[in-house]
């Protein structure tokens, strides 16, 4: 009798310690930001990069579907149609390897893939879908991103009712500009991007004469307006270490490929990616 009194009292507390250690272990919290105040001061700025005490961004409530499934113009380059991978590689120029089914790509292990086209200045249409369930938090919550060329990062992230430094959060320019709204979507829903960008140019000295600039819609709300990136994303090329202030790089050609990032177990998946290249309007 004693030894079953002893169990009914313990096997309910035994429960609420094994809930309490699994939330702990799934770090769901979605208050929590983990940045920082030791970084380097953001150029004209009174923030740090990826400072924890930035304001977060206002949530606006996006329109149910802007440019969700959108065909692609006439003029466009298709990039995924949701059936295969032949316009994309590995690092090492190998064969994409993600898993692609039912219309979607997903983050798979086994590094970035990327495009086998270059482009300078481009129009890219990107769908993306953060996990369901969602788990992590912060920056370890849905993580992926659109990193040009390897150097400059549209991040992609469960930005969702959840937290992070606001310059790392959905639709930020990693570690430089935070988005101009939060306009996620929940987990497991379709969002769009829709990022007009111009490649960086420099002169025949290797002087740099054009920074490179971006424009983001994210589910149709402008959250990037004609943004001129203060250099490569932080923690992604080798040229800039994490935490560090951005910089750019070495001169490199204008044209650039367009990269998805593997962060860690994310399963972020992708569907109806296409791109314009901008046309030379001419002589004016
Ligand atoms: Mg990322």
């Amino acid at each position: 009798m004693k030894i079953q009194k002893i169990t009914r009292h313990c096997i309910p507390l035994l429960a609420v310690l094994a809930v309490r250690w699994a939330a702990f272990g799934a770090d769901t919290d979605t208050n929590k930001i983990d940045g920082f105040r030791n970084t380097p001061m953001l150029p004209g700025s009174q923030w740090h990069v990826h400072d924890s005490d930035r304001p977060q961004p206002p949530v606006v409530t996006p329109g149910a579907s802007f440019s969700q499934s959108a065909p692609p113009p006439s003029d466009a380059e298709v990039l995924f149609d949701g059936t295969d991978l032949s316009k994309w590689q590995n690092s090492k120029g190998g064969d994409a390897a993600w898993k692609v089914q039912d219309g979607y790509m997903e983050v798979t292990p086994g590094g970035d893939i990327r495009t086998r086209g270059k482009w300078a200045d481009f129009q890219l249409h990107v769908e993306w879908a953060s996990p369901l369930p969602a788990t992590g938090s912060s920056q370890g919550r849905g993580n992926s991103g659109i990193l040009i060329n390897d150097m400059y990062e549209v991040q992609v992230l469960d930005s969702y009712e959840a937290k992070t430094y606001p310059d790392g959060q959905a639709a930020a320019i990693y570690g430089q500009s935070p988005p101009l709204a939060n306009a996620c979507k929940p987990p497991g829903k379709w969002q769009t991007y829709d990022i007009i960008f111009e490649s960086p140019r420099w002169d025949e000295k290797g002087d740099l004469v054009k920074k490179a600039c971006a424009t983001v819609l994210h589910n149709g709300v402008v959250v990037q307006n004609h943004y001129q990136l203060i250099g490569c994303t932080d923690g992604i090329s080798g040229v800039v270490p994490w935490g560090t202030l951005s910089k750019y790089p070495a001169p490199h050609p204008p044209e650039v490929f367009i990269e998805l990032q593997e962060h860690g177990p994310n399963p972020v998946r992708y569907r109806n990616i296409w791109i314009r290249r901008l046309g030379d309007a001419g002589p004016p």
